[in-house]
């Protein structure tokens, strides 16, 4: 890393090891004179060509003196000895090659890729050593680092020219090497121009740009408050628990946020590579425990807002269905503040279709409707007509909030004269990993529901269309359908593969984020899929996080991954075919947990 350029260095030795420093050194410009008594032919060159200064002759002590960098290379220790002692006498660097005692610095290996280089070094002690990384990492690092790395030097120069305190300077650092590094891969793509202006955030929070300019900016890139300094609420839909049921909308917003407001029913589609410098809020609500209060959920949203920051306030399924968002946004627009709604897949068509069952279906079914039977009978407020239901056999009804309303619901809807025999379903957890699903009759779901034991979240589905279900039920037929699998980001072609096997994943980038760690925590995670040794100690402290218990399972795609997974304790390690995808690996996996007795493919009590 010294500055050589119009340096002058000398050179003791004439052989090849001496002609190795010489050529290094005139790559970088250094002006070189070689003693040596007998120099080999290709210095011999060099100095004929007036590139180098040669003495054909020995050392002569002190001659180090007058020198920027010595480099002491010949066969005779007692000749290295005086070139180093003369140097160190003057305060001037010395290598001496193959002997450490004697250099006051080392050669490292370096590879070069443009104007990154990456150096290996052992101190002296095994030099060997260091050339044979060197070697790895020479095969391992492509071409397209020295791109990236005149990418990152522009990507910085953007950065600073919008004069930043330096935490936030850091995280937008870490949004271009996130979004440019494949890090499990070592690999590394430029940003396009438009993803570049994406991870530089909004101008207008930046710099001092006219208001004017900050309105034309907005639209897709995150609609812009109307005024400088007022922040936006975005009211988004996070999707039934699929994480990939979230919008396009709702994750760019998400990605662009200051601050995150969710319920924990939604944490699981929060993007795990969520920049640290967003504020993630959890205000609990699941069914029947609503850790903070409604009013204070919305009373945070405004206070977030009037500080100038971009919120989104993550809501699960769609905002307002059953979800309490029409409260929230009311309170939004008495306060002044601008919002935005991004609608979201609401469980009831998302779940029953995950489960095989259509809401409508042409002669079949030709109304749905969703209700929610729990707070009307809490609350005393307007009812849900069973009778004008019971009494519409082509219809599709859809009960939100469906566990402890159910048997009153169907009581009422028998009462007003449902046939019995109406097909009907319950579904808990739908579209995830978790999902467990019951059918029966109506006159007998709620039974079968208290058999199989279903909890919330769930809801049930009664009418014709429910009967399909068997032949239509496509998920639970994947064999990866109850497998909720963690693996480093990105999942690449791999990720694609466990996803068409039916997985849920969990994409984890390393360092690991508090988004993912949201993430992890918002259901069970029965596996982690593990490249090598090196990601299996990277996640050995996300083993202590909530959401990944005792019983993951370490899925291992190389012997090295393997035996380092059995040595830190997993509980089970299966060591399975990576490689091309080619529904191999689902294979394996569904028969290693076939053979393991664990349960896999969705949960199903068919009671018809
Ligand atoms: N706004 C949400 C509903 C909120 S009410 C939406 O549009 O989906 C919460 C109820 O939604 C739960 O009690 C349950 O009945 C239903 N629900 C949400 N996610 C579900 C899931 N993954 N599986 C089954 N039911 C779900």
């Amino acid at each position: 890393m010294l500055e050589l350029r119009a340096q002058r260095c000398l050179v003791v030795g004439g052989g090849g090891v001496a002609l190795r420093k010489v050529e290094g050194l005139l790559a970088e410009g250094a002006v070189v004179t070689v003693v040596a008594p007998e120099p080999m032919a290709a210095l011999e060159e060099l100095a004929g060509s007036g590139q180098i200064l040669l003495e054909r002759r020995p050392y002569r002590p002190g001659e180090a003196a007058g020198f920027a960098l010595v480099f002491a290379a010949t066969d005779e220790r007692e000749t290295n000895r005086q070139a180093s002692h003369d140097a160190r006498a003057r305060g001037i660097w010395v290598n001496v090659a193959d002997d450490p005692d004697l250099c006051s610095f080392q050669l490292p290996a370096r590879v070069r890729r443009g104007a990154l280089q990456l150096i290996v070094a052992s101190a002296g002690k095994a030099p060997f050593a260091a050339r044979r990384l060197r070697q790895l990492l020479e095969r391992r690092f492509g071409p397209e680092w020295a791109e990236w790395i005149e990418a990152a030097a522009r990507f910085r120069r953007a950065v600073r020219r919008l004069g930043l305190p330096p935490a936030e300077r850091e995280s937008l650092y870490d949004g271009f090497f996130a979004a440019s590094v494949d890090e499990a891969r070592l690999c590394a793509r430029v940003p396009t121009a438009p993803e570049q202006d994406e991870l530089l955030g909004p101008p207008a929070a930046a710099t001092p740009a006219p208001a004017a300019a900050a309105g034309a900016a907005a639209g897709e890139r995150g609609a812009r408050a109307p005024s400088a300094d007022a922040g936006l609420v975005s009211l988004v839909g996070a999707g039934p628990g699929d994480p990939g049921l979230l919008t396009l909308r709702g994750r760019r917003r998400l990605l662009a946020a200051d601050a995150v407001v969710y319920d924990r029913l939604a944490a699981g589609v929060l993007p795990t590579e969520l920049a640290a410098r967003v504020a993630l809020h959890c205000v609990g609500k699941e069914a029947g425990h609503h850790p903070v209060p409604q009013e204070e959920i919305s009373a945070l949203c405004v206070r977030l807002a009037r500080q100038g920051k971009r919120v989104v306030r993550l809501k699960g399924g769609d905002p307002y269905v059953f979800g309490r968002g029409g409260e929230e946004v009311l309170a939004l627009s008495e306060a002044g503040i601008p919002f935005e709604v991004v609608p979201g897949v609401t469980a009831g068509f998302a779940v029953a279709g995950y489960a095989g069952i259509p809401v409508t279906h042409r002669r079949e079914a030709v109304r749905v409707t969703i209700v929610t039977a729990h707070e009307a009978v809490k609350s005393g407020g307007p009812q849900v007509r069973w009778d004008l239901l019971a009494a519409d056999p082509h219809a599709t009804l859809v009960g939100y909030m469906g566990v402890a309303s159910l048997p009153a619901a169907v009581a009422a809807l028998l009462a007003a004269g449902l046939d019995p025999d109406t097909p009907a379903a319950m579904i808990e957890r739908g579209t995830t990993a978790a999902q467990r699903v019951v059918r029966a009759a109506v006159a007998r779901l709620p039974e079968e529901v208290v058999r199989a034991g279903l909890g919330p979240p769930a809801l049930f589905v009664i009418g014709p269309t429910v009967r399909h279900a068997a032949a239509m039920d496509w998920r639970s037929r994947l064999p990866l359908a109850s497998e909720r699998l963690a693996l480093v980001a990105p999942a690449g072609a791999l990720g694609l593969e466990l996803e068409l096997g039916g997985a849920e994943l969990v994409e984890l980038p390393l360092p690991v984020t508090a988004a993912a760690r949201a993430v992890l925590g918002a259901s069970t995670v029965t596996g982690v899929v593990l490249h090598d040794a090196a990601e299996v100690d990277a996640l050995e402290e996300e083993r202590e996080a909530q959401g990944w218990g005792p019983g993951v399972v370490a899925w291992c795609l190389s012997e090295d991954a393997a035996q380092r997974a059995s040595a830190l304790g997993y509980r089970r390690v299966e060591l399975v075919p990576g490689g091309a995808p080619g529904g191999r690996l689902v294979e394996a996996m569904a028969a290693a947990a076939a053979a393991a007795n664990v349960e896999c493919g969705t949960g199903m009590w068919n009671v018809e």
